[in-house]
């Protein structure tokens, strides 16, 4: 054990993914203490679609990260198809990136340390806010004091059930799996393959891989013996899937799953902790956009956290109720388009019709990739 109760620092983040490790790099570019604590070490492979929105690479170059100049890959157009084999394309509004989590938390972890931010690998097991100030613990090093504490802990994890959240007590349906690829994808696109009772985004990272992510429910893929199965007899009924695993080459070891996604709607802030990320709410993977959600949490967690610190917002409850209202303006509308589309997308017919009727409208669907993304984030950090 090396913390007792008597450490204390301005600000502890909890997780380090994505919007720990944004929120990390921000405020200590900001000359705030930070102590990051993440259970895992870098670099990791992540369950993810890995195609992120550019509406945050403004952000994400103001802090100094450039992804392009990194390998990423810029993406332009979406192309959409359903089971029954019909086919949509459109140019994206924003665009985006493909760049796998392995690269971007890794390469974002080594900037957070250098930034002078104390990581640590450890599990946080309980926080409790007594007196204005949390006690953190944690399974190895012990306790601590901090006056900040942001979760940004992923979308589930064993502190939901310890701060009795009501998501966490619901079943949640939804499995994915992910592995990458060698083999032929343009580079410019962003692929959703829609299967009964899931879909699949496809599109390409760092290296010449191909990434190919998909989500289904737990009813659909229980029927099957195995992962292996469950794609020959569901998933490459989809024509276009089926061409792709067939001439594509596993770049892993095996595939990667996670069970237990939920898209409940969570609540920003917890416990008076500042929820950032998945934490706070997930959007479907459908929109492609939770990591654009993640990164611009941290911004908007940053954002007020510093002032905090300052004095100039002046008490606790202004803190919480601001970072509330701007989540739920950002983010909140989004999360429950997204509800709506995996439930629409769900229902073999009803896509069908939808997809017909996109056909004619094209400009419908660019409408409703605009009502999951946000604009392009204003960012000069320094
Ligand atoms: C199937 C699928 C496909 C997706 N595809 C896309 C996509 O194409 N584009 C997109 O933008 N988004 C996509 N997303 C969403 C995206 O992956 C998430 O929104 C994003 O990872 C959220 O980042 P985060 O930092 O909130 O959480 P995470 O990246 O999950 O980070 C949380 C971190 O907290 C750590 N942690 C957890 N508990 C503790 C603890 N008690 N103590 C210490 N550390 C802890 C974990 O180890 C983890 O590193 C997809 C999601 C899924 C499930």
């Amino acid at each position: 054990m090396i913390w007792s109760s008597k450490k204390e620092v301005p600000v502890v983040i909890i997780g380090g993914g994505l919007a720990g490790l944004v929120s990390a790099l921000h405020l200590a570019l900001k000359g705030v203490e930070v102590l990051l604590i993440e259970k895992n070490s870098y670099p990791l492979h992540k369950v993810c679609g890995e195609y992120i929105s550019n509406e945050v690479l403004p952000y994400l170059n103001s802090l100094g990260i450039d992804p392009l100049k990194m390998g990423a890959v810029a993406i332009s157009k979406f192309v959409l198809t359903t089971p029954s084999n019909k086919l949509l394309k459109t140019k994206l509004p924003l665009g985006g990136f493909g760049m796998s989590r392995y690269l971007l938390d890794h390469t974002l972890a080594k900037k957070v340390q250098n930034a002078g931010v104390n990581m640590v690998q450890d599990v946080v097991i309980d926080v409790e806010y007594q007196n204005n100030k949390f006690l953190v613990k944690t399974k190895n090093n012990g306790h601590l004091t901090a006056n900040i504490v942001l979760g940004a802990y992923g979308k589930r994890s064993n502190l939901d059930v310890k701060f009795n959240r009501p998501f966490i007590k619901n079943k949640s349906p939804y499995l994915a799996v992910k592995a990458h690829y060698t083999g032929s994808f343009p580079a410019d696109v962003v692929a959703i393959h829609n299967f009964e009772g899931g879909y699949c985004g496809v599109s390409r990272v760092e290296d010449n891989k191909i990434n190919i992510c998909y989500i289904t429910n737990y009813k659909t893929f229980q029927e099957f013996k195995s992962i292996p199965d469950f794609e020959a007899q569901v998933v490459f009924k989809n024509e276009a899937l089926k061409k792709l695993f067939k001439t594509s080459k596993l770049a892993f070891e095996k595939p990667l799953s996670i069970s237990q996604i939920s898209f409940d709607i969570k609540k920003p802030v917890e416990n008076h902790i500042l929820m950032c990320g998945d934490t706070a709410g997930m959007i479907h993977p459908l929109c492609g956009n939770g990591m654009g959600m993640a990164i611009h949490s941290a911004k908007l967690v940053s954002e007020l956290v510093i002032p905090y610190l300052n004095g100039e917002i002046k008490s606790r409850a202004d803190l919480e109720q601001q970072y509330s209202q701007a989540w739920n303006s950002n983010f909140l509308k989004r999360v429950k388009t997204g509800k709506l589309l995996a439930e629409l997308y769900n229902n073999n017919s009803l896509s069908q019709i939808v997809m017909g009727t996109l056909k004619f409208f094209p400009k419908i669907l660019t409408k409703i990739i605009k009502r999951t993304h946000g604009k392009p984030l204003k960012a000069v950090i320094v």
